[in-house]
Formats: structure tokens, C-alpha cells, sequence
């Protein structure tokens, strides 16, 4: 189904919610809504599930009006499914009843499906993996049981668009991420328009066709995973989803001079205009090394994080604290003097490799 959102404004009260929002999503696309808590992703589902009214605007669910001030398509009459953060399981049914219970009761089963219903039950089962656990109530599952059975209960309809508010955040970090791959087959296999909420920046970019980075009720920037990472809209977005550093200085071109009198000139190309204007550079952990070239920017190790395959430092320049992430296991201590670069401009110039982490004595003035 093709969802048509079109001037989207919500308020409570006098806050607004949801500024002026419009966004087309195709049929079949899995698009995640990711964004930091309270920016209203979960008012936009809401209002798209048919539980909210918008204050402005509407939407169109394949070319027809669902939602507008005032007159909202209840949520049973639209043909959707919901996950939730909490499952919502019903404590008295069984996993098998809980996928009987939509199919009795969804307007908009197919036939087909509903002539089946004991076959398509257990395959749906057993897509989830569930096919031995049928009998058992919610609780007596684990909590990536319960999940299953919530996510299963939302598909088994094979609704047109599945909505999921944080599906997986009340699962631990493992769990959370055998789940992606889960969700990921599901969407493949219902063929259905996904919305999906969250504010896990890995887990939008990894699972989405399309990311919508949305800040205090707008959308910030709408494009693919790689896009929203290497090529960010804004300093927010920047900031938000790959933890970029953001130094102040001047552009000229692709050329970034910062530093007094500008002593420092880096190239750093992909910049969008909306950032440069700004007079700021948007710089990932990983887009800066170590180097041995005392012309470079200065810093002391504050901090280290080990996390296996890379170490995550804090480094202390002039500019404030910058972030950084290097490759391999080895690492360097706290206090330790460091000169930084840009990655590609030391791989250039034939820098060391990033686990031999040259150090220096050096001044933090600029
Ligand atoms: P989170 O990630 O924490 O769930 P969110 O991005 O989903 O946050 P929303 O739940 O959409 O955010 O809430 C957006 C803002 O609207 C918040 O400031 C919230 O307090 C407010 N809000 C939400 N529902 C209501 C309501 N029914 N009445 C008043 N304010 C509300």
C-alpha cells in the first residue's frame, strides 16, 4: 500500500508535535522513522495506526483519505498491523490463538488465507520459529519468545502495512540483532509497506529501504542508509546517527580551513551545502587516524574505550574534545600525545598503519 502524508501538523495542547510533515512512501518499502526520544515518532504512527487525530493535513492510504482533522478511519476499518515496544500479548491465550484470534477477526484477510487458516497458522509458526512452543502462554516464553509471537500475530493477516514502534527494545543486544534479520525476512515475505520506529541508529540504517531522521517534530533529512551516513543533511543529522565531530571553520570548496589564522586545511569532500553554510565540517570517528606529521592538528588521549576489533578514543585538542575510531586491537594510553589527520589524506601520504599509533610531544595551542 502507498502511504501520501501530506502537511502533517500535530499539537497537544499548545505544544506542537509534528511541524508541516510530507512524505511519500511506496508500496512494499521498509522505511524506518529514527529520531531522539520525544521528537514524535511515535505521534506520526499513532496518527498513521488511526489512535490520533493530526491537527492539520491528511493522509491517503493508496490514493484515499484515512486521517484529517477531525475525521480519522478507525484503526480496525484500515488495513494495517501494529507491533509494539511492550508485545501486548493477551495473558490468556495460547501462541497458536493468538494468530487465530486476527484471523477471525481482521477485516481483510483474503479468502484464500481464511479458508486455510490452520495451514497458514503453522506456517507462520514456523517462520518465526515458534511451530513447538503453540500451546504455551505468554508466560511461560522468554522475552524473544514473546516478541515472535507479537510479530507473528502481526503478519499472519498478511496486512498491506505492518506499523512497529521499537519492536525491539525491551530485547537484549543480541537478541536485538538475530531479530533484524527476522523482521527483515518477514517484510519479504508479507510483501507489505513497512513503517518502523526507533531511535537505534544501527538498526535503522541496517534493516531500511529508506531512513527518515526526524528532530522536534520534522523530518531532518529523507534518503537510503548510505546516504543519511556518509552524505548527512544537517549538523543534527550528522551528530545523531554516525556520532560525527563537528569542527567550526571556513570552507573553500572542498577545502576546509580551520584553526587559528587557518593553519589547518584539510580536503574533505561529500560535504552537503546546508552544513558548509554553517561554517561547520562534519567529521566521523573513523574518518580521522594518527599521525606522525607534527604539522597536523594536536591532542592528548582522554579517554579509551576497547571494543574488539577497534578502540574508541577521546581526544583533547584546542577544537574541544573530537572522537575517534581506529582499527585493531593495540592501543594507546590516556595522556599520551597524538597528532590527528584526516584518514584518507595520511593513507596518502603513507602514514603509518592505524594499530602502530605513532605518539608525540606536543603544544595544544593552535
Ligand atoms: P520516544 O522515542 O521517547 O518514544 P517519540 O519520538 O516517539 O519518543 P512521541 O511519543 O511522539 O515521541 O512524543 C512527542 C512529544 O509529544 C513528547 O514531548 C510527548 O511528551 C508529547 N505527547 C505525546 N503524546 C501526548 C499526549 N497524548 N498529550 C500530550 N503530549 C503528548
Amino acid at each position: 500500500m502507498n502511504i501520501h502524508i501530506e502537511n502533517l501538523s500535530k499539537n497537544f495542547g499548545a505544544t506542537q508535535v509534528l511541524r508541516n510533515i510530507g512524505l511519500e512512501i511506496p508500496d512494499r518499502e521498509f522505511v524506518s522513522l529514527l529520531g531522539p526520544s520525544g521528537c514524535g515518532k511515535t505521534t506520526l504512527l499513532r496518527i498513521l495506526a488511526g489512535f490520533e487525530d493530526p491537527s492539520e493535513g491528511q493522509v491517503l492510504f493508496d490514493g484515499k483519505p484515512v486521517s484529517s482533522p477531525g475525521h480519522s478511519v478507525p484503526p480496525e476499518k484500515r488495513n494495517i498491523s501494529m507491533v509494539f515496544q511492550s508485545f501486548a500479548l493477551w495473558p490468556h491465550l495460547t501462541v497458536r490463538e493468538h494468530l487465530e484470534f486476527p484471523l477471525r477477526h481482521h477485516r481483510f484477510v483474503a479468502e484464500e488465507i481464511r479458508g486455510n487458516s490452520k495451514r497458514h497458522i503453522e506456517e507462520t509458526l514456523e517462520i518465526v520459529g515458534l511451530s513447538r512452543l503453540a500451546g504455551r502462554y505468554p508466560a511461560q516464553l522468554s522475552g524473544g519468545q514473546r516478541q515472535r509471537v507479537a510479530l507473528a500475530r502481526a503478519m499472519v493477516t498478511r496486512p498491506a502495512v505492518m506499523l512497529m514502534d521499537e519492536p525491539l527494545s525491551a530485547l537484549d543486544a543480541g537478541l536485538r540483532i538475530a531479530m533484524r534479520e527476522e523482521i527483515q525476512r518477514i517484510h519479504r515475505i508479507c510483501g507489505c509497506t513497512v513503517l518502523y520506529v526507533t531511535h537505534d541508529q544501527s538498526e535503522a540504517l541496517a534493516m531500511s529501504d529508506r531512513v527518515l531522521i526526524m528532530n522536534n517534530g520534522i523530518i531532518e533529512q529523507n534518503g537510503n542508509s548510505a546516504d543519511i551516513y556518509y552524505r548527512p543533511a544537517t549538523p543534527f543529522v550528522a551528530r545523531f546517527v554516525s556520532g560525527s565531530n563537528l569542527l567550526a571553520g571556513e570552507w573553500h570548496g572542498e577545502a576546509f580551513c580551520f584553526g587559528s589564522q587557518d593553519r589547518y586545511r584539510w580536503i574533505v569532500p561529500d560535504v552537503q551545502d546546508a552544513i558548509k553554510r554553517e561554517g561547520l565540517c562534519p567529521l566521523r570517528p573513523d574518518q580521522l587516524v594518527f599521525t606522525s606529521d607534527p604539522g597536523e592538528l594536536p591532542g592528548v588521549i582522554q579517554n579509551v574505550q576497547f571494543q574488539g576489533r577497534e578502540n574508541h578514543y577521546t581526544i583533547g585538542t584546542a577544537l574541544g574534545a573530537l572522537r575517534m575510531h581506529i582499527p585493531g586491537a593495540d592501543r594507546c594510553e590516556v595522556g599520551r600525545q597524538v597528532f590527528l589527520a584526516l584518514r584518507d589524506k595520511a593513507e596518502s601520504a603513507g602514514a603509518p598503519a592505524d594499530s602502530a599509533i605513532p605518539c608525540a610531544q606536543v603544544s595544544l595551542s593552535i
